[in-house]
């Protein structure tokens, strides 16, 4: 009882509408009902206008990638929580390592964007982790704390997702996820869904989802293929 468990798709900077019709077709068919699970898909926003209208009255959610941390104005190629709330989209990915990493965006931004999103009605998915670096140097847990910590976090799923497994098909082990994800659930307490996300796939799915702190996945690249997304849906299945 309690948490929900997710499973996010984060579809990245990928699809098309032809791609997508399918890919949700399959999903809003294949999905389990009534075993505890919720299924949502973060999708590029040029698409959210035609993804809300397929989802609609579908038990599978949908959201968007990331949010701008302003409201409006003079801010060329942004999207602001407003604008996707028009969409319902119930989710917004926050603090993605992509964009920390290839856009330089600050745990600050990051917090606003939080902030931001929650205002506007949705839940952010706060997304942490270290790098390979950072985790053979030993601070995996300063790495993540400060992530955390920077974000009033209050009503957001978390998501960790060490960078070195993100598209690398390297994935932490079970245990190497828990660990971590018990750090975290000292920080953020029992209510909170913490998700784990790093190469997940249908053959490793069900044994990081049974470890007990893991309330569910984001999933990258195998959140394009249906059976793989939704083997892995299944496997967060009660
Ligand atoms: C992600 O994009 O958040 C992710 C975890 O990607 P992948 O599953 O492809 O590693």
């Amino acid at each position: 009882m309690g948490r929900i468990r997710l499973v996010a798709g984060n579809w990245k900077m990928h699809g098309s509408r032809k791609a997508n019709r399918e890919l949700l077709e399959a999903l809003v068919s294949g999905v389990p009902q009534g075993r505890g699970v919720e299924c949502t898909v973060c999708v590029p926003f040029p698409y959210l206008g035609e993804v809300a209208g397929q989802l609609k009255g579908t038990t599978v959610t949908w959201g968007a990638q990331n949010v701008s941390e302003h409201a409006q104005g003079a801010y060329t190629g942004e999207v602001s929580a407003a604008m996707l709330a028009e969409f319902a989209c119930r989710y917004v990915i926050v603090g993605h390592s992509e964009r920390r990493q290839l856009y330089g965006e600050s745990d600050a931004q990051v917090a606003a964007k939080f902030t931001a999103a929650k205002a506007a009605g949705m839940t952010p998915i706060l997304c942490v982790g270290e790098t390979l670096q950072e985790r053979d140097a030993g601070r995996t847990e300063d790495v993540v704390a400060r992530q955390l910590g920077a974000v009033k976090f209050d009503g957001g799923v978390l998501a960790y997702e060490p960078v070195w497994a993100i598209g690398t098909g390297r994935t932490a082990t079970p245990e190497q996820a828990q660990q971590v994800h018990a750090f975290l659930r000292g920080r953020v307490g029992p209510g909170t869904a913490i998700i784990y996300g790093g190469s997940v796939k249908p053959q490793n799915a069900g044994a990081i989802f049974a470890m007990p702190d893991v309330d569910g996945g984001l999933i990258g690249g195998a959140s394009l293929v249906a059976k793989d997304f939704l083997d892995i849906v299944k496997a967060a299945a009660k």
